[in-house]
């Protein structure tokens, strides 16, 4: 059910057609209208990012922390009155900018965030089970598929967007999947897509260098594991911006993983610190793109999270079962992202209209691939 040599058709004729083009960043006059007239009325971009940091709840992302979980029960906070001098403030405003200074500061200010129910904007997934490899295969696939139904399902036998893009003229090479959680190695199934993955805690790619490279490879070899298949988002970061400033891909996936990490734990001053900290290295991968000449002011952000979380004591837990779990959140800036801020009413989003988004911003349409693909979340579909 691939559909390699169709594919491979396509890109034949895709690059016949477009022989002239560059694999570069050198500008290109043609873009995607659509996004042109939704967007920021600027040239599609040259390079997408999407970032997902894992089961990050909207009530978290909206309102800050949560007062009833700065608790012993049912937080499993110990310092209570630490964890309050970190994360409470008076009003949800605050509360959420001291938590994710970025998200807020930068990427809803200059794009856009939908997900605030409370405000009545609706953002949710689509394929009813509400945890992680359903999630991150419906926004790579842009349509869900039930056949997925447990996280050790295995190679994905889907083609994903990044899959798709790769085979398109200009990003071959240029695809590449980060992420602290090694069903990544599933989900984006190298061996069959072609998509340069880092995933877990396998070893950092390419050859050792310098005392840096040494001393990142020595940590993946040597820390003691907390959780067997997820490293910490501080390591694979490393890593992470090595790859960004060597290879300098177009189509980039980052997943951080701890958030969901500590609240299965029921660590919930963990996990507002490592939410926090997830934004601070989306920061820092801002900057740093924003820093090369090839991405300044050419590269979008989508960040996002792969599914909710319950409420009050099921605040730990999510899946099938759980009451609110489908709720999510996905912001984007960059060009092509709609200006319009956090987003309140309108209709509702869903996590499977990601993965057309990512192509159209790159002034690709994702239907010839996958015609039953989610429309895109700017523009018109095609
Ligand atoms: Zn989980």
């Amino acid at each position: 059910m691939r559909g390699k040599a169709g594919l491979a058709a396509l890109a034949l004729l895709g690059s016949l057609a477009l022989r002239a083009q560059d694999d570069g960043f050198a500008p290109r006059a043609q873009g995607n209208a659509a996004v042109r007239a939704q967007g920021d009325g600027g040239a599609a971009a040259r390079a997408v990012v999407l970032i997902v940091v894992d089961g990050v709840r909207w009530q978290e992302v909206f309102n800050g922390a949560d007062s009833a979980l700065l608790t012993r029960r049912p937080g499993g906070v110990n310092d209570t009155l630490a964890i309050r001098r970190e994360f409470w403030r008076p009003t949800a405003t605050e509360r959420r900018s001291a938590l994710f200074p970025f998200l807020w500061g930068t990427v809803a200010t200059r794009g856009v965030i939908w997900g605030n129910v409370t405000e009545g904007s609706d953002a949710h997934v689509t394929n009813g089970l509400k945890f992680s490899y359903p999630g991150y295969n419906e926004m790579l696939v842009g349509v869900p598929d039930q056949k997925i139904d447990k996280n050790e399902y295995g190679p994905n036998p889907n083609v994903t967007v990044f899959e798709w893009l790769r085979m398109r003229k200009g990003f071959k090479g240029r695809v590449a999947a980060f992420g602290t959680w090694s069903v990544f190695n599933d989900i984006f199934n190298p061996k069959q897509s072609g998509v340069f993955v880092h995933a877990g805690w396998d070893p950092p790619p390419g050859r050792v260098k310098g005392a840096t490279e040494r001393t990142i490879d020595r940590l993946y070899r040597t820390t003691i594991r907390y959780w067997d298949d997820n490293t910490y988002d501080a390591f694979m970061q490393s890593v992470l911006l090595d790859y960004v400033k060597a290879k300098r891909p177009r189509v980039l996936f980052v997943g951080y993983g701890e958030t969901d990490e500590w609240a299965h734990a029921r660590r919930y001053d963990l996990t507002l610190r490592s939410a926090q900290r997830a934004d601070d290295l989306i920061a820092e991968l801002w900057r740093t793109m924003q820093a090369m000449p090839e991405y300044r002011d050419r590269t979008t952000f989508i960040v996002t999270t792969d599914h909710g979380r319950g409420s009050g004591d099921k605040w730990t837990d999510h899946g099938r079962d759980v009451e609110g779990a489908e709720q999510v959140w996905i912001a984007m800036v960059g060009p092509g992202a709609p200006k319009l801020g956090a987003v309140k009413g309108g209709t509702a989003v869903t996590q499977s209209q990601i993965a057309a988004t990512v192509a159209s911003l790159l002034g690709e349409n994702y239907f010839k691939s996958e015609p039953r693909a989610a429309p895109p979340l700017i523009g018109t579909r095609p």
